[in-house]
This record gives C-alpha cells, sequence and structure tokens, in this order.
C-alpha cells in the first residue's frame, strides 16, 4: 500500500513539473513516505527524517516533507522533534498534495494535515510513469474497521472505504496501456469491498477480468473472517485472469491467543479455509502472517503456531516479533513476553518454515510453469532474466530481452530457499 502511495506522490511531484534526482542533496523536495505498523519501520523512519534534517540546516531552502502513517500518529510532535520539517500528511490526504505543494513552493508555508475521513484519491495522471513495468498495484479500498488488538492500522488509516469500481477499471486500463500485463488489487481487507449489490469484490475479481491486454490479477491482503464462499469459487474458474495464489495472515495457532489479537476466527475455521481453497484449486500457493510473542502467548501457545504451520505447509511466511503499538489494545496487555524469547521463538519459527519453502520448492522440479517475464535479475550473472509464476514465486532464467512482458513456459531445474531456477521452452 505504501509503494502504491509512493507512486501516486511521485506522480503529482512529476506533474508539478519536478523531476527526479539521484543523490538527496541536490534535490529541492524531500518527501519520506512512512509505514508505523511495527517499531522497526518507525525507528528507520525516525532516523531517516534526521539525517534529512542535516541537509536542511546546510541547505535552508530545502522543502522536507513526510507523509504517510508516521505522519498521521504522531502528528505535531513532528514538528517538535524536527523543526525544519514544512509538511507532515497523512495516508488519507494524499490527494491533496499537488495543491498543498502550491503553498509549500510559493508560500513557503509549513503544512500539517491528518485527515483518517478523507475520501481515497482519484488517479493521478502521469504519463510514462509506468513504462518498463510489468507489474502495477490499484488499491481498491483504504482503511479498516477490523482493530484487531495488536495493530495501528485503523488509527493512521481511518475507517473502511471502498473505491468507485469504474476509476479502479479506469486507472487498470492507464497502466494496461502503458504496457502493465499483472495487477495486483491492493487494501488492508480486499474481501470486504463493497460497492454497491450488484458489486462486490468477486464481481469486482471478474471485472478485471474482461480487460483487454491484462494477463493476470493477484490481490492483497485478505482477512479470513471475511473469505467468502463465492471468493474461494473465483479460484476454481476455468480461462480466469486471477492467480492461484492468496495471501492469509493467521497471526497465530493457539485460538486462545486468536481471540486476545480479535482476529475473529479460530484455527478450525483457517484450516476450513485452505481446505477449501485447495479443493477448488490444488496448486493455490499460500502464503501467510504469523507474529510471534504476542502478550500472554505461551510456549504451548507458541507449539500451536509450529503446528498450524506444519499442518498447512505454507509456500512461504512473513513473520514478525510482536511490538508495542501506542495506543492499541494489546500495548496495554499484561505478559508481554521477553525480548530474548521473542528472538529464540522467531528463529524455530523461521527455521521451519525455510525447510517448508525448500521442499515446497524442489518438489517443482522438473514441472513446466507459465512465467512472466519482468525483466533482468536483480542477482545479475547468469541466469540472466527473472519472472514470476502465478503462484508468484520467482525463477531465474535465460531469455532474450524481448520477451520481457511475455508469458513464457519454464522448465523447473531446481528448487532453491527462495527462488527456482529454470530453463525456457521454446
Ligand atoms: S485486519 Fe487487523 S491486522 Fe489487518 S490492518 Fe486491519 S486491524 Fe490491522
Amino acid at each position: 500500500m505504501n509503494e502504491y502511495d509512493s507512486d501516486y506522490l511521485a506522480q503529482s511531484l512529476i506533474n508539478y513539473g519536478l523531476s527526479a534526482v539521484d543523490n538527496p542533496n541536490n534535490a529541492d523536495i524531500i518527501l519520506i513516505n512512512t509505514c508505523t505498523v511495527r517499531a522497526k519501520p518507525q525507528q528507520k523512519a525516525l532516523s531517516m527524517l534526521g539525517r534529512i534534517s542535516a541537509i536542511k540546516k546546510r541547505r535552508p531552502e530545502l522543502i522536507f516533507c513526510i507523509a504517510g502513517c508516521l505522519a498521521q500518529e504522531m502528528g505535531v510532535r513532528l514538528f517538535e522533534r524536527f523543526p525544519d520539517l514544512d509538511l507532515i500528511m497523512g495516508p488519507r490526504d494524499i490527494g491533496k498534495f499537488y495543491e498543498i505543494l502550491d503553498s509549500l513552493i510559493t508560500g513557503r508555508k509549513k503544512v500539517i494535515i491528518t485527515d483518517t475521513g478523507s475520501a481515497p484519491p482519484d488517479p493521478v495522471r502521469c504519463s510514462g510513469f509506468f513504462n518498463g513495468r510489468i507489474s502495477g498495484n490499484i488499491s481498491i479500498m483504504v482503511g479498516c474497521d477490523n482493530f484487531c488488538s495488536y495493530c495501528i492500522v485503523p488509527y493512521v488509516r481511518g475507517r473502511e472505504i471502498s473505491r468507485f469500481p469504474d476509476a479502479i477499471l479506469s486507472e487498470a486500463r492507464n497502466m494496461i496501456s502503458a504496457g502493465i500485463k499483472e495487477i495486483t488489487l491492493l487494501g488492508q481487507n480486499v474481501n470486504s469491498y463493497f460497492w454497491n449489490k450488484e458489486t462486490n469484490f468477486p464481481s469486482l475479481l471478474h471485472k478485471m477480468g474482461t480487460l483487454d491486454g491484462l494477463y493476470r490479477v493477484r490481490f492483497t491482503t485478505s482477512h479470513p473472517k471475511d473469505m467468502s464462499d463465492e471468493l474461494i469459487k473465483c479460484f476454481g474458474e476455468k480461462e480466469s485472469i486471477l492467480c492461484p495464489h492468496i495471501h492469509l495472515p493467521f497471526q497465530a495457532g493457539s485460538n486462545r491467543v486468536l481471540e486476545k489479537m480479535r482476529r475473529g476466527y479460530t484455527r478450525e475455521k483457517y484450516m476450513d479455509l485452505v481446505y477449501r481453497l485447495r479443493e477448488v484449486e490444488p496448486d493455490i500457493a499460500i502464503t501467510s502472517d504469523v507474529m510471534v510473542g504476542f502478550p500472554g502467548e505461551s510456549s504451548s501457545d507458541f507449539e500451536l503456531t509450529l503446528d498450524l504451520i506444519k499442518k498447512v505447509q505454507f509456500d512461504s511466511l512473513f513473520s514478525f516479533k510482536y511490538s508495542d503499538r501506542d495506543g492499541t489494545l494489546a500495548s496495554k496487555m499484561d505478559n508481554k513476553v521477553d525480548e530474548s524469547e521473542k528472538v529464540l521463538r522467531l528463529g524455530i519459527l523461521q527455521d521451519l518454515q525455510k525447510q517448508i519453502t525448500l521442499g515446497k520448492n524442489r518438489s517443482l522440479e522438473g514441472k513446466k510453469m507459465s512465467v512472466l517475464v519482468e525483466g533482468i535479475s536483480r542477482k545479475g550473472g547468469y541466469p540472466n532474466f527473472s519472472g514470476r509464476t502465478a503462484s508468484n514465486k520467482v525463477v531465474n532464467f535465460s531469455c532474450d530481452s524481448n520477451m520481457i512482458g511475455h508469458l513464457v513456459n519454464v522448465e523447473i531445474k531446481e528448487g532453491m530457499n527462495n527462488s527456482l531456477k529454470g530453463e525456457i521452452i521454446l
């Protein structure tokens, strides 16, 4: 979501007549888009603000801005800590950035705007911005109404609002005309997307499937409690461009912890969803988020998390240590787990998942898979190109640059920890 917001802000800056520079020391405007979902990104953002403050001290004409969830959470306190800041802007206000730029550039006034009730912005049109990209993101809704007890998102991104479907489709057409072949629909909880009786999330997926030139559609993130039968069925539809991959955060394997987290489902309900998804699409890749060390998490609760991981056999996992977020219910709970215990549990969990991911990747050796060629491999060297399977696995292989943006068939030769190696089948 932050990448999408950053793209939006970058397009606003370009439309204003500005262009990107490689070095912050040469910039006229620096805008830092921030995340505060865990303590670590917050610390990173604060240290970056310190570094930019030092540049601003040397060059007072620099316009220094912060956007995103940390801006929303800390608000005016950021002016106290970083008096050189010119703009503090919450994530719901990015649609106003273009207008604000005027007062920043011409009026040199400090601005703070943190209105969590703002409607989602209309897409900006910045000619050429997506050229050369194969995949793109579209936000279909903003905010979250769930208030999981550990999570700060509903406080900083406000209540859920779904976007007008025609605006989403028009944004998609614009991306497709720039060469984008794969679109990921974004939201904190996409499966609660609702516009009217005729347009819920599954029907939006069907509409995306009618767009000429689009090869694949994905979505993230979905909440297990809102996973409908109608959405599960979408994965079984033949000729659909919906990719066989779902990111379905489970967070914990113990019902006692899930209840304290206010997640609204049990481990049994989660396992049933996994069963039903695999029933309609046996090859579906399932990835998830999990947290260790939630307040009061005992070693037997943690064992239940490991047990769920073993039973589900996720393709990959994003795993984190719990950290207190100010203002959330969990931050006020007793029985916090020691940091050293959290580190230990995270290590055990990650080792387990590493084995499972490797096993899953190795099981693909010898299979022929359709891969969307994205570009030159990030690792460089041989094989020189990379792309992703519909199940979202990264594959490295050799091919010509004129194949970028095309679907090719690749035979998987080797499954590794984080990626696959293959050979193109001509
Ligand atoms: S569903 Fe829960 S974890 Fe996800 S953004 Fe909303 S409150 Fe946070």
